[in-house]
């Protein structure tokens, strides 16, 4: 399978070369490490799953002039004069992402996508607990609030309820846990996922959102390698009044490639949707927000409420990103994103690996590496050593907790984008399993096994290095583009 990025080979070398001129000619260490990371992602067989390969257009878009402006605001209301450029590239953006989507309002300025769940958190409080303050205050909106409101609107803020997946079974810190200030803003509680399958269990969260009575129900992870059927979670949100939020960071890129579509497509059936541009989305490093429309005039005070100023030179990198994707040749990738986590899935379980949940829907796996005798810190070193790139992450109930871990996750995005096709995603697994199979936990100082230290087997790591790098040379990334 060739690679799937769209870009012209000549010209994208003509542009690099000229700019890392003009770069090198002030900090020629910068334009240094900028041709190293060139030649590091080229020779990295990188299976993070939240990582991807954005175009040349993407990436030399956001090296421009737009970057320069100041534009607080809306489009067409900003605080600053001569933002009609970025005005151009905002509506583009919106533009790409509500026809993309099908989203009734897009909101592109969020920087990232903790940026994004936070305009999202601060508008459906807004839409949903101020409205009622704001009455009895006679205020049209929170700028226009006293002192004294502020005041019962803090103390009704403090009781809000936020109910999310658990972190152990793939949810996101950012759902109320305690390290990101969702935890402080929310009480919240979470719903986890079958013990005996690993899957979610919709009953559970209905009686869970009956119980517990959130205002926001969040739907959305980082590591569950399952479809969420959101027409579900919209019945159950109904059911207890609250409103369904989903944070689709990780699987946008199979959304806008028509992997989900009906009840699994999040953007019909949640309020708010959230996601970021980079993952599967393929786009530059930042966020978005989706929303029904009695939620847009809250979404878009994200910035100042939360947000610094727009950045225009990727808002405008945004527009191109999601250009690309309206593109049919998006969909195929899309399609051969999830088909290769199907192959990769299959090559990992019949060679003896354990899955959670048994497989995959979407763009990842998780490996139970315990099954190996391992720790997730231990299996995702002795990769890294043999040249594969993963990401220890906790499994449900993971008795090794959060930093050791027991898991690994794996995800395809990144070496679909390379043009790997499920043969060579079948290899992946083989390389993989080989590696597992040949590391084996040391003795701890203490006595009893480490949970970092390992061995692997002798020739194990340089010979899967080779295989590696075979893989690699067979689907180069972005194939012709020359920096000398
Ligand atoms: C990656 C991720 C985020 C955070 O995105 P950043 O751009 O790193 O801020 C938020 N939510 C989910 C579900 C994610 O996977």
């Amino acid at each position: 399978m060739s690679q799937s990025l769209p870009f012209d080979a000549a010209q994208a070398s003509a542009a690099y070369r000229n700019a890392l001129d003009v770069i090198g000619a002030v900090e020629p260490n910068v334009a240094g490490a900028i041709r190293s990371e060139l030649a590091d992602q080229r020779a990295s067989l990188k299976l993070i799953a939240s990582e991807n390969y954005a175009s040349p257009a993407v990436l030399l878009t956001m090296g421009t002039w737009l970057s320069d402006k100041y534009a607080e605001g809306t489009i067409g209301h900003r605080f600053y004069a001569g933002c009609q450029n970025i005005d151009t590239v905002e509506q583009l953006a919106a533009d790409h992402a509500m026809a993309l989507f099908g989203a009734p309002h897009a909101y592109v300025q969020p920087h990232s996508g903790i940026d994004a769940n936070l305009v999202a958190f601060w508008a459906i409080l807004a839409q949903r607990i101020e409205s009622p303050a704001l009455e009895k205050a006679g205020a049209k909106h929170v700028n226009d609030l006293s002192e004294a409101d502020w005041e019962t609107l803090r103390k009704a803020l403090g009781n809000q309820r936020a109910l999310g997946m658990s972190l152990d079974a793939g949810g996101h810190l950012t759902h109320g846990f305690r390290p990101n200030i969702s935890g402080k803003m929310f009480h919240q509680s979470s719903y986890g996922t079958d013990p005996q399958t690993g899957l979610l269990d919709y009953e559970v969260v209905r009686a869970r959102a009956r119980e517990f009575k959130p205002l926001i129900l969040i739907a959305g992870y980082s590591a569950y390698p399952r479809k969420i059927d959101f027409a579900k979670m919209r019945e159950i949100a109904d059911e207890v009044g609250a409103v369904l939020m989903v944070d689709m960071a990780h699987f946008a890129g199979l959304v806008a490639g028509k992997v989900f579509t009906g009840d699994f497509d999040p953007v019909p059936h949640a309020h708010v949707t959230t996601t970021t541009t980079h993952k599967s989305l393929r786009g530059p490093r930042g966020g978005m927000v989706l929303c029904q429309p009695e939620f847009a005039d809250s979404v878009d005070r994200g910035c100042p409420m939360v947000l610094g100023g727009p950045l225009g030179h990727v808002m405008a990198a945004k527009a191109v990103a999601l250009a690309e994707a309206r593109l049919p040749s998006f969909q195929t990738y899309a399609q051969n994103v999830a088909s290769n986590a199907v192959a990769l899935a299959e090559g990992l379980t019949k060679r003896g690996a354990h899955l959670v949940t048994g497989g995959t829907d979407n763009h990842l796996v998780l490996i139970d590496v315990s099954a190996f005798g391992l720790t997730g810190r231990q299996a995702e070193s002795a990769l890294l050593d043999s040249g594969i790139v993963t990401n220890r992450n906790a499994i449900p109930r993971d008795p090794n907790g959060a930093w050791y871990t027991s898991g690994v996750r794996i995800g395809t995005p990144a070496l679909t984008s390379r043009g790997f096709d499920a043969a060579e995603f079948d290899r992946v697994a083989e390389l993989i399993v080989d590696v597992l199979t040949a590391t084996s936990p040391t003795a701890a100082p203490s006595g009893g096994a480490s949970k970092a230290k390992y061995v692997i087997a002798d020739g194990v790591a340089d010979k899967t290095h080779a295989a590696a790098s075979e893989l690699l040379d067979a689907n180069p990334l972005y194939p012709g583009l020359e920096l000398a």
